[in-house]
């Protein structure tokens, strides 16, 4: 199937809606039954049947095809954040004495959820380097049931071997889930690599446009049937179908999106690892990246998310740079049209000195490049620099 097909085309049936070309926002909770008897052919089968909006909408199964195809997976399902995907793909993988395997920098709630909440259900967390799959071989216990894998990670970028990790999870029994935000399925495919289940903060890339926020489970039919009886029912954590039509309609222009994005941050990129200002640069492409060659191999393509660690070990020098930018604003988030800048000082009290050998020092400002020119955001980021 190709990719404009999947965006423009793939479970829109127009002949069933007049035609219309953008399809309609099915805003309803409920769907009546001719008869008794197929409303019991509905209960005997929630997971295929419309009946109740928390269970199946028509507008968020379009959505739900069109991101499943992408993916490379059976089926998938719609949740209200990534957080919530996330979440529900962990709750229905794990049960009390169960043993988890985490890479050591995920997502902030991501390690929440295995660090913080978990133990409270009797289910423990190991977190390791993921850069190296023995690492995950020496954390591993009899009673793991999960690994939990984020490449790259979204403020170093560190990779995983996916097919590697993979590989070792299933001679061990063991499911793994991925997060592919930073990637999105155009430039990785965890599920081509053997990884059972793909998580992605729709919010991102995929939605684009920075007024949705959704998540999104991929994986098998046998597996999405798991998740759809156990915590999607039963968490209710649901996309309305208002926020899938409004990411139906970001989808359209993933590609071109993605295109743009990645040709204006190798321009970015260039830039920021020529300049003075800047001591070291995270990104999977940028020269100095120790897994370069794993990102030559693994990702078919780049996204505009990278790191910088300015050369300063005054707090006030990152607060003097950020306030110097007109271009990028200054939020958490990313994966939008417009360009953000995060500085990750902004997480502490302002008198917590710079760490300067600390895995993630406080100099340390992400950017997400958006749709602009690329001049506009290089100038831009050069009169910042120029502040420090
Ligand atoms: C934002 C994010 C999430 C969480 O997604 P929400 O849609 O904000 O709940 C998960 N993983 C990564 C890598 C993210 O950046």
């Amino acid at each position: 199937m190709d990719l404009s097909y999947i965006l423009n085309h793939l479970g829109e049936e127009r002949g069933t809606y007049h035609g219309a070309v953008a399809p309609p926002i099915v805003q309803s909770s409920i769907f009546a039954f001719p008869s008794v008897a197929e409303m019991r052919r509905g209960f005997a089968d929630e997971f295929a049947e419309h009946m109740y909006t928390r269970g199946n909408n028509p507008t968020v199964a379009i959505l739900r095809k069109k991101v499943a195809a992408l993916e490379g997976a059976e089926d998938c399902l719609a949740f209200s954040s990534g957080a919530a995907a996330m979440s529900a793909a962990v709750f229905a993988s794990v049960r009390a004495g169960d043993h988890v395997v985490c890479v050591a920098q995920p997502y902030s709630w991501t390690r929440s959820l295995l660090r913080d909440l978990l133990p409270g259900f009797g289910v423990s967390t190991g977190f390791v380097d993921g850069t190296d799959v023995a690492n995950f071989e020496d954390a591993l216990k009899p009673e793991t049931r999960l690994i939990v894998l984020e490449s790259p990670n979204s403020m170093t970028f560190e990779q995983q071997d996916l097919s590697a990790v993979a590989r070792l999870a299933r001679s061990r029994g063991i499911r793994t889930i991925c997060d592919n935000s930073f990637a999105t399925p155009l430039n990785q495919s965890p599920i081509s690599h053997g990884i059972d289940l793909v998580v992605h903060s729709a919010t991102k890339y995929l939605n684009g446009h920075s007024d949705v926020v959704a998540g999104m489970l991929c994986g098998s039919d046998a597996i999405m049937r798991e998740v759809f009886k156990g915590p999607y029912m039963t968490f209710g954590a649901i996309l309305s179908p208002h926020d899938a039509w409004l990411l139906i309609r970001g989808l359209r222009t993933l590609a071109v999106r993605m295109e743009r994005v990645a040709s204006t941050t190798a321009r970015v990129l260039a830039f920021v690892e020529a300049h003075p200002a800047i001591r070291a640069v995270f990104h999977p492409h940028a020269v100095a990246n120790p897994q370069l060659a794993l990102s030559q191999r693994q990702l078919s393509g780049s996204s505009g998310l990278l790191t910088i660690d300015l050369a300063t070990s005054e707090i006030s020098a990152v607060e003097r740079f950020c306030a110097a930018l007109k271009r990028f604003l200054m939020t958490v988030s990313w994966g939008g049209y417009e360009s953000l800048a995060f500085p990750l000082c902004a997480v502490f009290p302002p008198d917590v000195p710079i760490r300067p050998s600390a895995a993630l020092p406080l100099s340390l400002v992400r950017l997400s490049i958006g749709l602009e020119e690329p001049e506009v955001l290089i100038a831009d980021l050069d009169q910042a620099l120029a502040q420090l």
